[in-house]
């Protein structure tokens, strides 16, 4: 069976998707925003966009002039069901995540300085949100579901994929607890990092991607 090309179902094209990252860079980040690959995914469903770096914000082990590769994912199935204005979001979202890890030098997250970001932005009326939990359409795919047991992200997947022996939190490295399918609960809990220590083990992991979705 042919797969859909990305073009075909893709909401705007790369070009037309630069042009509006170049457009919010010079006017919200004085353009310091250092260029970025852009890419749509087919296979992303757990989030609307994802900011994905393969090393710290202060790394100069690989990429061009000594700065770590990253990238910013757009999801074509999320995406295409969406109004061009949650596109924008989307993407003015995850630049915020960039300016954290190009500019700021520092893991990005959605601690005061996104807020300052995302509320200078959402005053011109772009609409930007940080989502803890996922929307309908994001969850419609979800069969399995995670959540850290240190500072309560969620991460859900269409299949098995996360091993909490393997995986770390996206945002704080924390150990991950498998949830059953349809029972997260509301409320986050918080479990104090002390009674976690002892199950820290010293074995290399994998650090999630931090589901970033915008509205
Ligand atoms: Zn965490
Ligand atoms: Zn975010």
């Amino acid at each position: 069976m042919a797969r859909p090309s990305l073009t075909e179902t893709a909401p705007v094209t790369l070009e037309q998707l630069h042009a509006r990252w170049a457009d919010l860079n010079a006017r919200y980040f004085s353009g310091a925003l250092p260029p970025i690959e852009i890419v749509w995914s087919a296979r992303l469903t757990s989030s609307a966009g994802m900011f994905v770096s393969h090393a710290g914000p202060r790394s100069r082990e690989d990429g061009h002039e000594g700065r770590a590769r990253r990238l910013i994912r757009l999801s074509t199935p999320l995406l295409q069901h969406l109004s061009g204005r949650e596109l924008l979001s989307t993407l003015a979202h995850e630049m915020i995540h960039q300016w954290q890890f190009d500019v700021r030098k520092r893991r990005p997250d959605h601690g005061e300085d996104f807020l300052e970001k995302m509320e200078a932005m959402n005053r011109d009326g772009l609409r930007i949100t940080i989502h803890h939990t996922l929307d309908e359409e994001v969850s419609a795919f979800m069969t399995y579901a995670w959540r850290c047991l240190e500072c309560g992200q969620d991460y859900r997947r269409q299949r098995r994929t996360i091993r909490p022996k393997d995986h770390r939190c996206g945002a704080c490295l924390g150990l991950l607890g498998e949830v059953l399918p349809g029972k997260l609960p509301r409320k986050r809990r918080r479990i104090h990092p002390q009674h976690l220590a002892a199950q820290y083990r010293p074995s290399p992991f994998v650090q999630l991607e931090l589901p970033f979705t915008a509205a």
